[in-house]
């Protein structure tokens, strides 16, 4: 599948690490424990993208989901089949890690996304998986939007209910990095 093929990132080949700089500045990192949301482009599913500037070997994407290539920036590598899933059922969170980005297989992600997780974990992105389509693009942009200027908590709280209204305080800010 297109968004699993293998990606590496290299800082020592300038142009992975223009890549690595370039993709940083679209990262608004929360507090501690809290998401990273990324602030580029964003899919019509709700994931990020993120444009590669590497000289592209034949068979190499691209463009990636932003995930990806923030788990090939920490790891080096992320091997093609490897999914980067979110456990913070987050999907523009880029914080690579327990509790966000983790490495799985396809079907670990397809159990995920099939609810497994649903209402679990401890990210900003609790109950994602309950959302259809069009709510986690909807969702997702809010939060590009909330931190905008910055980490905001009151905003991004506020985007959160987008897709879910009248059901923002389930997301209990307050437990943000005290779960798990
Ligand atoms: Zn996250």
């Amino acid at each position: 599948m297109a968004w699993a093929q293998e990606l590496y990132v290299d800082p020592h080949i300038s142009e992975h690490a223009r890549e690595i700089e370039r993709f940083r500045a679209f990262c608004v990192a929360g507090p501690d424990g809290a998401c990273t949301i990324y602030t580029g482009a964003i899919g019509d599913d709700g994931y990020g993208r993120f444009w590669l500037g590497r000289h592209r070997r034949d068979d190499g994407p691209a463009v990636v989901r932003a995930q990806r290539f923030a788990y090939a920036a920490v790891h080096g590598l992320i091997p093609a089949g490897v999914v980067a899933m979110h456990d913070c059922d987050n999907p523009i969170c880029v914080a690579v890690g327990h509790g966000h980005v983790v490495a799985g297989t396809q079907a670990d992600n397809l159990a995920h996304m099939g609810g497994k997780h649903r209402g679990g974990g401890s990210g900003l992105g609790r109950g994602t998986s309950g959302l259809d389509r069009a709510a986690r693009h909807a969702r997702a942009l809010a939060l590009r939007e909330a931190v905008a200027d910055g980490w905001d908590s009151g905003r991004v709280r506020e985007a959160l209910g987008v897709g879910m209204p009248g059901q923002g305080s389930l997301f209990g800010w307050n437990e943000i990095g005290t779960g798990q």
